[in-house]
């Protein structure tokens, strides 16, 4: 599992692998904004993710089925990270994965994003009722646990926000 890249190395903590471009991140979250406009047109709150390996390889994407499955862990991200291990044939995903999230994950997908192993997340809007990346709490970045992801950027946080203040807008008639 070689992390040698022709990219610029992040100045993280040394072993990290290098950081995923700014394309695959602009195009993950593309592709979960659609995922979650799909979840919406479900009656599902509007989340979709999606999970890159290494070298940018899509492993899965996902969006919120929490009704469609009467399963209230069916949460994108945590459908998302399932899929991907089972396409990898393992319980943790390859070093330097990436996960793409329209919403900030909540305490049970950052959980499960740390024992996948993601090394990398971005995720558009901000959820201060129950986000666990930073608003609520930090599990992501949790100093006593033996993994830590590294957040990165986004530039469509506003458009993800927008997409879930229309549906619980239009759910309140
Ligand atoms: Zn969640």
């Amino acid at each position: 599992m070689s992390s040698e890249s022709d990219g610029t190395p992040i100045s993280g903590p040394s072993g990290l692998p290098t950081e995923p471009t700014a394309g695959l991140v602009a195009g993950g979250m593309a592709l979960a904004l659609e995922l979650a406009r799909d979840a919406a047109s479900h009656d599902e709150v509007p989340v979709g993710a999606v999970i890159f390996g290494p070298s940018g390889e899509r492993l899965a994407s996902a969006r919120n089925e929490i009704l469609g499955r009467s399963d209230p862990t069916a949460h994108a991200e945590r459908l998302a990270l399932t899929a991907a291990c089972a396409r990898v044939g393992a319980p943790r995903l390859p070093a330097g994965s990436l996960l793409v999230s329209t919403l900030e994950p909540c305490a049970m997908c950052a959980g499960a994003i740390v024992l996948a192993r993601v090394d990398f997340l971005v995720f558009g809007a901000s959820d201060p009722k129950t986000g666990a990346c930073g608003s609520l709490r930090d599990i992501v970045r949790d100093p006593r646990l033996n993994h830590r992801v590294r957040l990165l950027p986004s530039r469509e946080g506003d458009a993800c926000g927008e997409l879930l203040s229309a549906f619980f807008r239009a759910r309140r008639g």
